[in-house]
């Protein structure tokens, strides 16, 4: 037996280095322009050196010969791939309860995980080489075999870190409203209790969870002082377990907070990321900055299911935009980390997520720190800052570039025209 382990170890890793080994000759891209994800002033005529699935050089173009390996990107602006740390793959929109409970009704979880090998294709081509998927919405873990589906190489897509189920108590979260007698699904893993909170994160990290989402409030309202108020879900003392138990196992936590409570609560407790974020206190945003806990804002989406969810009962989505921009602006003002999140699959894959650079623009960001938000930032709040987010020797070849300025014009992120993944050309 133990020669036999012997040869398949030899055989196994003869295999690797076969697969790593570098082949392939470098390739060299010559930007007009480069944003390079570090400094916020653009260089001019770059040419970056790529071997394999890294960037090995970024230097002046002056003097250049052209070469055949040589991809022609000089009336172009490079940067680095974008990052989206909020997207729901499995999921195709959801204005309505009806839109929600349809898919998780009438649609298989492997029927989705079909659609969701589309949706991250798409992400990839709209130049999205990095993505944080914050649950599945009720079709289990389907994400990690996606996530495992683009790594290896069966589908394109970007880089991946997952959350799985995510989790919220006992009859706070959807399909809500059926009879009593009829079962149906949930779009989290409904979990009650420190002990029962502790027990799912175990479970969800040993099927392969990156993250811990958590639902940390619901039922909003707007109080009299313009405050949003909501209903805090779990108990402070169960979200307490969760984060312990996911940081004792390093994971991190990704709390959806909306109002002032869940807010409040998810700070105490220790998360990592606050998603959404509307309405936070200044006390709390005070706490983040000092601890480095980063806001996902998720703009666009909010502005897209306003009118819907106003017209199907629940007026309080339209005012939360204007709660929300106040907090924006106060939140870049106290210094807070603002990660670049869309909320994808919350509205169809088929609009382009970069949508939200436009927003973040709006409401007080210049050009340079939402595109920082998607790349230098993004990468930071994943842990990843030594792979991603900025074009640097080391780093994975994941570059984008566009037509015109982003830096006088940011929507110009919505037509990127040309992709590379780890060195592959993916949209050219
Ligand atoms: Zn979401």
């Amino acid at each position: 037996m133990r020669s036999r382990s012997l040869v398949t170890v030899f055989v196994l890793a003869s295999g690797l280095l076969h697969a790593q080994s570098p082949a392939t000759k470098p390739v060299y891209l010559k930007c007009g322009t480069l944003l390079d994800g570090k400094s916020e002033t653009a260089r001019k005529n770059v040419v970056l050196a790529i071997q394999g699935d890294k960037i090995t050089s970024v230097e002046s173009g002056e003097g250049k010969e052209p070469r055949a390996e040589m991809i022609d990107l000089s009336s172009k602006t490079c940067l680095p791939g974008l990052i989206d740390t909020h997207t729901h793959v499995l999921l195709q929109g959801d204005i309505t309860a009806a839109d929600y409970d349809e898919q998780l009704l009438k649609q298989s979880p492997e029927y989705r995980a079909i659609q969701a090998t589309v949706n991250v294709r798409r992400a990839l081509e709209y130049g999205f080489t990095t993505i944080r998927d914050v649950e599945t919405e009720g079709a289990g873990y389907a994400d990690v075999d996606v996530k495992k589906a683009i790594n290896n190489g069966i589908i394109p897509g970007p880089r991946m870190q997952v959350a799985t189920r995510a989790m919220d108590v006992t009859g706070a979260y959807p399909l809500l409203g059926y009879a009593p007698n009829v079962e149906v699904p949930h779009g989290v893993q409904v979990v009650d209790g420190a002990d029962g909170a502790r027990k799912a994160v175990r479970e969800q990290i040993s099927h392969g969870a990156d993250w811990i989402k958590v639902y940390s409030d619901r039922g909003y309202r707007v109080r009299e002082d313009g405050v949003l108020d909501d209903i805090p879900t779990f108990t402070l003392e169960e979200l307490k377990a969760i984060v312990d138990e996911a940081h004792r196992e390093r994971r991190k936590v990704a709390s959806h907070a909306i109002g002032i409570q869940g807010v409040h609560n998810s700070i105490e407790a220790g998360v990592d990321t606050v998603e959404h974020g509307d309405y936070i206190a200044d006390a709390d945003l005070k706490t983040m900055a000092a601890r480095g806990i980063f806001k996902v804002p998720t703009i666009f989406v909010g502005a897209y299911v306003a009118e819907g969810r106003a017209a199907a009962g629940a007026p309080v989505w339209v005012k939360m935009l204007a709660i929300h921009e106040d907090t924006f602006r106060r939140a870049l003002k106290a210094g807070v980390k603002i990660a670049f999140g869309t909320d994808a699959g919350g509205f169809p894959w088929t609009i382009n997520p970069a949508k939200e650079f436009a927003y973040m623009v709006k409401w007080g960001m210049t050009p340079a720190q939402a595109i920082r938000s998607a790349t230098a930032t993004a990468a930071e709040l994943l842990g990843w800052s030594d792979q991603v987010g900025t074009l640097e020797p080391g780093k994975f070849a994941d570059i984008v570039a566009v037509s015109g300025n982003p830096l006088s014009d940011v929507s110009v992120l919505e037509k990127v025209e040309f992709v590379m993944k780890g060195g592959a050309v993916v949209r050219k």
